[in-house]
Formats: C-alpha cells, structure tokens, sequence
C-alpha cells in the first residue's frame, strides 16, 4: 500500500515532492523542543490548494491521516506525527505566492505557507505594515501562526492572529475546498466559520490562504529598556503607560534578571545594554503616527523615576540601539537551550493577579525543586507569562520531572483563574492537562464540532482532543 500511495501522491504533485527516505525527513521530523520526533509514511508538498484537496480526498479514501505542517516551530508537538508509520506530513512550505495586495482596503491575501518574515516584506512592498511577530518569524509559516492563533510582542494593541485575519480558504477533510477569502471587515451572514478554524491546530482542515488586515506603518518608534525593583512596580508602570501614551502602546515586556543573565552568559555575541542590577526589567515599545516634538518616552519614564517605579532606564536613541533590545529579549529562548533542560510554559492570567501568582507559585517551585532554574519573561502588557524552566548542573533534572513541575505550575494558573495556554496551544503537550482543568462541557462542544467536520478523524490525531 506504501508504494501504491506513494506512486499517487506522486502523481499529484510530482516525485521530487513525494519525500519517504528517512534520511531526508530532518526538517520535517525533529521538532524545535528536541521532544518530539516524527515518523511518517512520507512527506508530501504541495504547491496549490488543488493539490491539497487530491491530497486529502486520497487520504480520505485510504484512511491515512494527515499531519498538516507550516515552519515546524511547534513547542507542543502539534506539527509532529502521533501514530508512528501510518501518518502523512503535508508541508506547505511550497506554498509562498502572494495572491493580492490591496493597500486601499488595508488587506493582504497570501498562500499560507508563507513566512511570517516573507509577509512583513510583501506589506512593506505595498507601504503598509503587519503586525504579528515573534523570534520564530523567519521560519514560522502564516498557516502555522493562524493554526494555533498565535501572539508574540505587539498584541497589546493589534491583538492575537484571530484580530488580523478577515478571511480564510480550507481545504475540508473531505477534500472540498472552502472559500472564504472574503476582504470584509462586516459581514454579518451567519456562522463564522474563520474563527473556527484559527487556534484549531490542523484538526478540522487544511488552511490554504489567508486574507490579512494591514495597517499604516507606525512613522516613529520608542523603545526603552527600564529596570524594576519589584514585579509589582511593573504593574503600576503598565497602568502609567497605559494612561499616558494611550494606543501608542505597542509592546510590554517583563522580564526576570535570571534569563537576561543567561543571555549574557551563553550567548556572548549578543549586545545587553548597560543596566544597572535589578530583580526585574522591562522592555516598553511606543509606535507613534510622527515625531514629537519631546520624547513621549522620556516624559512618561522621567515620572516613573520621581514616583519610585524604575530605579533605571535605557532609553534606544536609533533604530540600531531598538533592534539590540529586542534581540535581547528575542533571545532568551536560544540562550535557555543553551543552557540546558529547557522546559516551556505560556501561561495566561488577570493581569491584576500576576505579581502574587509569580511570587507564590516560584516560592512553591524551589520548594519542590530547590535546583530549578526559572526563567520568567512575557508579554505582561496581554497577562501572558512565560513561566520556563532550566536545569544547567544536569540537563536532564527538568525533563524528568517534568510531569511534577507541569502539575505545580498548571494548578495554580487554574488557582489564579487562568489559561495554561495564552498563544502555543495544546498539541501533544498539554492534552492531559487541558482535559483536567477545561470545563468538561467545553472539551464535550470541541469534540461535537471535530466529528461535524472530521468524522473518520484523519485530521491531526491526539492533537487538541484526545483520540476517540
Ligand atoms: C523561538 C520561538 C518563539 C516563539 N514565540 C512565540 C510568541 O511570542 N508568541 C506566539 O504566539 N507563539 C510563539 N511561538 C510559537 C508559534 O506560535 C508557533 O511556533 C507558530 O505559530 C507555528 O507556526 P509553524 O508554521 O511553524 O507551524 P507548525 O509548527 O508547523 O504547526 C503548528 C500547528 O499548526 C498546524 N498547521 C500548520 N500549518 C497549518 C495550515 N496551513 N493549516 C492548518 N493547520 C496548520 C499544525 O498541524 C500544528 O498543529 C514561538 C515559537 C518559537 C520556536
């Protein structure tokens, strides 16, 4: 049946795209964490959404489910085979034209295996900016990004994915094509059936190209680096920027000494800029319609010193100086590797109850596990904490209890009535722990929607929802 299959697909999209040597699946197999390997029938790549409808309708036929694949920068094993030898890969890195560009209508339609980097430049191409970004961009596909309705570091004022999408095509697991590259911003027809699919991991369809809001390109930006005595003083010098800078917030970012500190240790190419020792700093980001005639930076930052909220600040006086601190932050995730046993989490919370949180669940962590290592930083502007983990004296203390940490960790997000996804989503990762504090109801309202559309359930097995 192999061969046969193979020699089918082939047909479709030619032998040069029908990949089932082992030893050419690297990209497509190992995944970003080092946690989970792939072992599919064959990688196929297709390059139309016709393609991908025969694709389907075949795997349909033969039963052969498909594990529909963008960049593969998952961190929860969502882009990787569930059932070893029984599975397709279907990469849509092929899948990289730009459909239209319309600048009057601020959209842009896209195939989605597009870059999300690629996507900056073709709206750069038309003047006009998108949003979305996050230190996987140059890998990450748009398709991958709206699978798992994706954040990164400008959310506080574009929103996730689901804000910056206005219309969808998918491939259905049937093999039909759905439609839906509408470039409205009100159609109020019924069901909507976008936001179904972003955020649903490959598991109801195939998408296939996406229509993309774009925006003006901000004319000026201010960045600033700023350090912090206490995690509550960020919250009350978020509530400052919030009041005085308005929506000419862009970005953010807290984050611990501890990952800064590894930055500079393991990563020794990269620029830190001067601060003085603090528990916690921030990274803000204001994008601004023109130049003002005073920094609006300075001027918010100059009353966060008087009134104690920073003891420092670095304020970028080029784009040059903004670009070494976002690298910075950009960063940690690599210098975590780097370091060793790197364990992720993308935690959501009030943002109100985020000092306690991060106070009481680290004190109940080291308890457990005096030789953890934390690394917290996120995007606190969103109440999105990544709550990360490292063990440098033995790599593999954090993997082997990591079960343990998950357990702590994911209790008192439940605790402090939050999300234990903000922006990666579920895949294989988080199954169990999402079926232990989602609302059964909720998982019951998933399932009745995944049979609806993928009765024999080839779309991304014993990802999102457990196997029937
Ligand atoms: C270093 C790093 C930093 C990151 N930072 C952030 C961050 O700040 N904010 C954030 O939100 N996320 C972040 N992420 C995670 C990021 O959201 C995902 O890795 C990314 O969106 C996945 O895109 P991808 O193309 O690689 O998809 P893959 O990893 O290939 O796939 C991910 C999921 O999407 C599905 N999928 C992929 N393409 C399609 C498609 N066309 N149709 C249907 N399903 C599809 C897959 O089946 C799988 O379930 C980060 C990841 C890394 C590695």
């Amino acid at each position: 049946m192999k061969e046969e299959l193979k020699s089918l697909f082939a047909e479709i999209v030619g032998l040069n795209n029908v990949i089932d040597d082992p030893a050419l699946f690297g990209p497509y197999t190992d995944d970003f964490t080092d946690h989970y390997v792939s072992k599919p029938l064959a990688v196929v790549r297709p390059s139309t959404t016709e393609q991908v409808s025969k694709i389907v309708k075949l795997c349909a036929q033969y039963n052969v489910p498909i594990v529909t694949q963008g960049g593969n920068t998952s961190l929860t094993g969502a882009a990787t085979t569930y059932r070893p030898d029984a599975e397709i890969v279907l990469s849509m890195t092929k899948m990289k034209n730009v459909i239209d560009a319309d600048p009057l209508s601020d959209t842009l339609t896209v195939q989605a295996g597009m870059t999300l980097a690629e996507v900056h430049e073709a709206a750069e191409s038309v003047n006009r900016f998108f949003p979305l970004s996050f230190a996987a961009e140059g890998n990450a596909t748009i398709g991958g990004c709206c699978a798992c309705n994706a954040g990164g570091v400008a959310v506080l004022r574009y929103g996730t994915t689901r804000d910056l999408v206005l219309g969808v095509e998918v491939v259905l697991p049937d093999g039909r094509i759905y439609n839906g590259l509408r470039r409205l911003r009100k159609d109020n027809t019924g069901y909507d059936f976008k936001d179904l699919f972003l955020g649903s991991e490959g598991t109801i369809g195939i998408i296939t190209a996406v229509v993309l809001k774009l925006f003006p390109a901000a004319k000026e930006k201010e960045t600033a680096f700023c350090c912090l005595n206490s995690i509550q003083d960020a919250g009350k010098l978020l509530n400052r920027f919030k009041m005085k800078a308005g929506s000419s917030l862009t970005a953010f970012e807290l984050i611990s000494d501890l990952p800064i500190e590894r930055v500079k240790k393991y990563l020794s190419d990269i620029e830190v800029p001067p601060l003085s020792d603090s528990p916690w700093k921030v990274l803000v980001e204001l994008s601004l319609e023109k130049k003002p005639q005073e920094s609006m930076m300075e001027h918010i930052l100059e009353g966060a010193f008087e009134d104690g909220e920073i003891t420092d600040a670095a304020i970028a006086s080029s784009l040059q100086d903004s670009h070494t601190f976002w690298h910075v932050r950009e960063s940690i995730p690599l210098a975590d590797r780097t370091a060793g046993g790197s364990i992720h989490s993308d935690v959501s919370l009030p943002i109100s109850l985020i000092p306690e949180f991060v106070e009481e669940t680290s004190a109940m962590l080291l308890s457990a596990y005096p030789w953890l290592g934390l690394s917290i930083y996120g995007h606190l502007g969103d109440g999105n904490l990544h709550f990360n983990f490292v063990s440098p004296e033995d790599p593999g203390a954090t993997y082997r209890n990591e079960e343990g940490i998950r357990e702590i960790l994911y209790s008192q997000v439940n605790k402090f009535e939050g999300s234990i996804s903000a922006e990666h989503g579920i895949g294989m990762l988080k199954l169990d722990h999402n079926y232990q504090f989602k609302d059964p109801l909720e998982i019951e309202m998933m399932r009745k929607i995944k049979n609806a559309f993928d009765p024999k359930g080839i779309m991304n097995p014993g990802k999102l929802l457990k196997t029937e």
